[in-house]
């Protein structure tokens, strides 16, 4: 059986969905044998979501006995720790049978898809679930069920790719407080185990990343693709005591949220690759977010460098009018909010100079606003600045916001394989 549980916590309660999931854990090993847990990031553009939009799901073969034992410890585990007195949370849970799922695999593998990629409505999840029979319970208006259902159907259909997270907890007497961790013994930790793990520091900006600051019972979480490695830095971490901590199978990190796109194509809260020319230089706006416009054969759109992706906005600085460029991220009032960015062929590179003069051979100097050049010691004049042809600073290939910036389903350069065109933040 598929257990799949989606939105138990809130925004300014200490809980979170991941930390349910270890409680099940704990409470249901005796009873059934399981495989890692899983924890599914869905749409990041969901509105709902109280901040990652996570879900978990959890692989279990049990004897048919024991099932309603199972099912009724699940569902007291959300009653107990579920944040229901917040207006925002509706949680809800899912038992999916192997034997239901196999003769739904391309609908459910359809649902889980669109939940990562697109929305969903609880309507739709609910008739899913009548329709083909799938024990289920919904808490209040059951929005929970959408995350749910979709992280069972993701984990019965296997994942694309995937990474892992080691999630460390608090003890329940230091939720909401500071946070306390030995900052030299986390980028040692990261320095013994990168790139097998990463975003566990953010070198440029000099900031700890593995860390939350929410009232939430998260001490840190050590991502990467390396089980041992990601045990290994985990170890090394010096900080307050630790109450629980659980590995999860992810798909943090695999770009699942991302599909091709045209301009013309691409909608409001989906996140898309789009290829398109840049059409004039960026600029940066107040708040220091940095805006440049991309056309393809169907239109034009924003894209945007914000203020969080820090030193990535320099990169986006120096594009010009006519390279080509192919822009990841998610799309919000009909901007692009970049996550990465692949510098396909750059145009030339002009730089303007007063021109010579033509009987002295030396620079002339500008006339005045809007009246051209003049040689101060023959007089002569001309309208035409000289034009040089300079080499591009950038160099083509794909590049990413830094770690601090990092959307949970982002991959990582580090991640990827083909090293020639690649520039991982660091
Ligand atoms: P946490 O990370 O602490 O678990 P969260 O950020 O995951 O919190 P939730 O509290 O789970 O946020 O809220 C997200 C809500 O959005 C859930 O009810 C989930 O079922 C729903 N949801 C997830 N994906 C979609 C989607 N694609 N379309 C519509 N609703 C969705």
């Amino acid at each position: 059986m598929i257990i799949g549980i989606d939105d138990t916590d809130s925004k300014t309660a200490g809980m979170c969905t991941t930390y349910l999931g270890a409680l099940v854990v704990e409470r249901i090993s005796a009873l059934v044998q399981s495989t890692v847990p899983y924890l599914l990031r869905l749409n990041p553009n969901v509105r709902f979501k109280t901040r990652g939009n996570a879900a978990v799901a959890f692989d279990v073969v049990l004897d048919k006995r024991e099932m309603e034992k199972v099912k009724q410890i699940c569902c007291n585990l959300i009653e107990e720790f579920a944040v229901l007195s917040d207006p925002n949370t509706h949680p809800g849970i899912v038992f999916l049978t192997k034997e239901q799922a196999a003769g739904i695999r391309s609908r459910l593998e359809d649902f889980s898809f669109r939940a990562v990629r697109d929305f969903i409505t609880i309507a739709e999840a609910k008739n899913f679930l009548r329709d083909c029979h799938i024990a289920h319970v919904g808490y209040k208006n059951g929005r929970g069920l959408i995350g749910a259902l979709a992280a069972a159907g993701l984990v019965f259909n296997s994942l694309p790719d995937h990474t892992y997270e080691l999630i460390t907890y608090r003890k329940p007497e230091n939720w909401g407080r500071k946070r306390f961790l030995v900052e030299k013994s986390v980028w040692a930790a990261d320095s013994l185990s990168y790139p097998h793990t990463w975003d566990t520091v953010d070198y440029h900006n000099c900031r700890i990343v593995c860390s939350p600051h929410g009232p939430d019972p998260v001490l840190f979480g050590i991502r990467g693709d390396d089980v041992n490695a990601i045990e290994h830095a985990s170890k090394i971490i010096q900080s307050e005591p630790i109450e629980k901590r659980l590995l999860y199978i992810t798909n943090q990190g695999t770009d699942m949220h991302i599909t091709d796109s045209s301009v013309a194509e691409a909608m409001d809260g989906r996140s898309y690759k789009i290829k398109g020319m840049v059409t004039e230089p960026p600029y940066a706006i107040s708040g220091g977010h940095v805006i440049f416009t991309i056309k393809d054969p169907t239109g034009r759109i924003d894209c945007a460098a914000f203020e969080p992706t820090k030193n990535f906005r320099w990169l986006i600085k120096q594009l010009e009018t006519g390279d080509i460029v192919t822009v990841y991220g998610s799309v919000k009032n009909n901007t692009v909010n970049i996550e990465k960015i692949n510098i396909g062929q750059l145009s030339p590179r002009v730089t303007i100079r007063n021109p010579v003069c033509c009987a002295c051979g030396k620079r002339m100097k500008s006339a005045g606003r809007g009246q051209g050049y003049r040689c101060k010691k023959c007089k002569t004049t001309s309208s035409i600045p000289e034009e040089i042809e300079t080499l591009p600073q950038l160099a083509p290939g794909l590049y990413e916001t830094p770690p601090v910036a990092r959307r949970h389903l982002a991959k990582p350069l580090i991640r990827c394989n083909d090293w020639t065109l690649v520039h991982p933040s660091r």
